[in-house]
């Protein structure tokens, strides 16, 4: 169907058989010299227990065979480096080469946490800093830099607002989330031991604080935000949210993932935020996908600092330790100091910037408006108020020839693109979840609206064609929910 395609950038279409397939009895991809030394009975030698049988079925391939092999299928990853990633909430921005520079340095990639802190005041001093850096950033007293990921950042909030008001005599019961929040934090404070109630948005997409003022009571522990929220909309009442919840005593945290919008803009700690995490792996361009590693910092308010994580990493007279004595923590909640190589390109990154930061947050915004403002026409627009780093579109008018979200993200893998996030957040049904990030030039953007615009005509005019794509893929569509169910995740032989 390539006749069909408007603009050139098609994702690259190999056919690559599986590694077994190829194998053909007594190929190999390399040669010892006869043996020079008496041969000895390993089983002996050894112990039978020890020694390994022939693989059944293990492939027998020349080198160049391998080689191939590895190097197409690595070509079927679809990848930052490759194109635009517009994945809405992912922030699947450039990951800057000199951020893996410094992490593989001799001295940074061959250290071991169990080194006495003394060998360790290097490593040290790139937490701290980096420590001081999120600070200064966030508007926060402190960070711990220990969560691994978002959603650990999230419990561990949580867990310090928990400890917090139990110090002040009560817990208290629930959390407050809006319906544009990210869907991980009910799961989140489920988990902290807090029942879950929603708070509906209004017309623009953002918390009503006269709604708010009516829910907030003595059994509220906090409100979770995600600010910007998950409609890419600034929260525009964030200063008097934050005095609502003070007045009752409750706190307020703020989901900072989408930092990638406000970093050297605003700060979450001058308009009244408690405690957040960050994405590092989003904002401070760290890689990810693949389930990881990444990290989850947690900034917090003075009245939090005695219950973060141990060990803390403490500076006195030049000198960086780990201090383990902190009566009120909540204890530790990953191995060692967090994930170092992560912070390390985060510092990378936040060192290259620096205040060069505030550009990146404002292109990442003026992306996603140029963005919207070039699709509006075409696709609905349900929340209207101007975006920050992404923009939510929905499927209503497409859906009137058949054609929904997940269809039109198919048919943009045909036009060489990463697809949006589709059906997120729920808020918007059949939504289409745009974020382009600062990384991309105009030129980019520039092709991804073409592939918009080019489907929408499509949609109206041969919904078959969109509703039946991807058609330049190596396999078509796939049944998602058998492989969600009845994975096959290796091969065997005969099957
Ligand atoms: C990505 C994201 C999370 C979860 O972060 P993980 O690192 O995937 O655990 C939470 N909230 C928002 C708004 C996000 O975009």
């Amino acid at each position: 169907m390539s006749e069909n395609i408007a603009k050139a950038g098609r994702h690259v279409n190999q056919s690559e058989g599986l590694i077994f397939e190829k194998s053909s009895p007594g190929k190999r991809g390399m040669e010892l010299p006869p043996l020079d030394v008496p041969a000895v009975d390993a089983a002996k030698a050894l112990g039978a227990e020890y020694v390994r049988e022939g693989v059944e079925g293990f492939p027998e391939v020349s080198e160049i065979e391998v080689v191939r092999h590895f190097t197409r299928i690595s070509t079927w990853n679809y990848a930052i480096d490759y194109g635009m990633y517009p994945l809405g909430s992912c922030t699947m921005k450039y990951n800057p080469r000199v951020n893996e520079f410094v992490a593989r340095l001799e001295g940074i990639a061959t250290e071991h946490p169990y080194q006495p802190v003394e060998l360790s005041q290097g490593c040290l001093r790139v937490l701290k800093t980096l420590e001081n850096i999120l600070a200064e950033v966030t508007g926060m007293d402190a960070v711990t830099l220990q969560p691994a990921a978002g959603a650990q950042g999230e419990l561990t909030g949580l867990l310090l607002i928990r400890a917090y008001l139990e110090s002040k005599g009560n817990p208290r019961k629930k959390v407050l989330i809006p319906d544009s929040a990210h869907g991980t934090n009910p799961a989140t404070a489920v988990i902290a031991g807090y029942a879950v109630e929603n708070i509906k948005s209004d017309a623009n997409g953002e918390i009503d604080a006269a709604r708010l003022v009516e829910t907030v009571n003595e059994d509220v522990a906090a409100l979770m935000v995600t600010n910007p929220n998950t409609l890419g909309i600034f929260e525009q009442n964030i200063s008097e949210i934050a005095e609502i919840l003070h007045a009752r005593g409750a706190l307020l945290y703020m989901d900072g993932a989408n930092m990638n919008a406000l970093a050297g803009i605003a700060r979450p700690g001058d308009f009244g935020v408690d405690v957040m995490h960050l994405n590092l792996h989003k904002t401070f361009s760290t890689p990810h996908g693949g389930g990881g590693p990444g990290a989850g910092p947690v900034a917090v308010k003075k009245i939090l600092e005695p219950f973060l994580p141990t060990p803390v990493v403490v500076e006195k007279d030049g000198k960086f330790a780990l201090d383990h004595n902190r009566p009120k923590t909540i204890g530790r909640v990953k191995a060692f100091y967090g994930n170092f190589g992560v912070l390390v390109r985060a510092l990378a990154y936040a060192l290259a910037y620096g205040p060069g930061m505030r550009q990146a947050s404002e292109d990442a915004v003026l992306n996603a408006n140029y963005i919207r403002k070039a699709l509006e026409d075409v696709y609905e627009l349900p929340y209207k108020l101007p975006c920050m780093h992404e923009v939510v579109f929905s499927d209503a008018r497409q859906k009137k020839n058949g054609v929904n979200t997940m269809d039109i993200a198919k048919r943009l893998i045909d036009y060489g693109f990463h697809p949006y996030t589709t059906a997120f957040p729920l808020i918007v049904p059949g939504a289409l979840m745009i974020e382009p990030t600062e990384s991309e030039c105009k030129e980019e953007c520039d092709q991804f609206i073409d592939a918009m615009r080019s489907i929408a005509e499509e949609a109206a005019t041969n919904p078959e064609l969109v509703k039946t794509a991807p058609h330049t893929t190596r396999v078509g569509r796939l049944d998602e929910v058998t492989a969600a169910r009845k994975p096959i995740l290796r091969w065997k032989p005969g099957q």
